[in-house]
């Protein structure tokens, strides 16, 4: 059996540096499970349908091809606000289950496997023996996604970046399919004031104490 370490939590919290982190730490291989949904998002948008449109967001899932991960746009804010609305369509969830399910099984390398998105530990994997909830406030979120976005060349406004990220934390919290919860096992790993060392550090001493 190999070991699973499910890292769940809001945008920009500081999950995938630290899920990447870990799993290079470690040797094993890492799944970033929000570009799934993006690719999902952005193969829609791209075709000009609403990713929203039910039945086409659920054929899309269904037709998702590991190539699409590689598409250059997923990481535009475009991309987030598509993966989270095909992200509240239970055929969609239901449809990417078992790609996530069996990279967790079968990791490339054999080791282990680290995951990150929103529902690893409470849907995904629940056995996990490992679940980090991984947060920040708001404010200090926005921050950070707004430093990205300008340290990448691109255009953006404080006020549009803090709003964007409100209505994707409560489009992603209060969906009825896989809301954003920590697992009732999960350690709690508030970033707000750490930086990406102190996090690690943080999420290694909790590592250690469960294997
Ligand atoms: O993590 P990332 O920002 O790339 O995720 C984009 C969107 O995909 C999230 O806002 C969320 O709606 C959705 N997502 C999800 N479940 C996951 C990973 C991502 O619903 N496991």
């Amino acid at each position: 059996m190999t070991t699973i370490i499910a890292i769940d939590g809001p945008a920009a919290a500081g999950k995938g540096t630290l899920a990447r982190r870990l799993a290079a730490a470690l040797g094993y291989d890492y799944l970033d499970t929000g570009l799934i949904y993006r690719a999902v998002g952005m193969n829609l948008a791209r075709a000009g349908i609403d990713p929203a449109d039910i039945v086409k967001a659920e054929a899309a899932a269904q037709a998702l091809q590991p190539n699409d991960l590689a598409a250059t746009d997923l990481r535009n804010d475009e991309a987030a606000q598509a993966a989270s609305k095909v992200a509240v369509i239970p055929g969609v969830r239901a449809a990417l289950l078992d790609f996530q399910r069996l990279f967790a099984a079968q990791p490339p390398g054999g080791q282990g496997a680290v995951l990150d998105g929103r529902d690893i530990g409470t849907v995904v994997c629940p056995q996990a023996p490992i679940k980090l909830f991984v947060t920040a406030s708001l404010e200090k979120r926005a921050e950070r996604r707004l430093k990205e976005l300008l340290d990448r060349g691109l255009e953006a406004i404080p006020s549009t970046v803090l709003a964007d990220m409100r209505e994707r934390d409560e489009r992603d919290s209060k969906r009825a399919v896989a809301p954003l919860v920590p697992a009732d096992d999960a350690f709690v790993l508030d970033t707000s004031d750490l930086d990406a060392d102190q996090a690690f550090t943080a999420a290694v001493a909790f590592i250690r104490s469960r294997i």
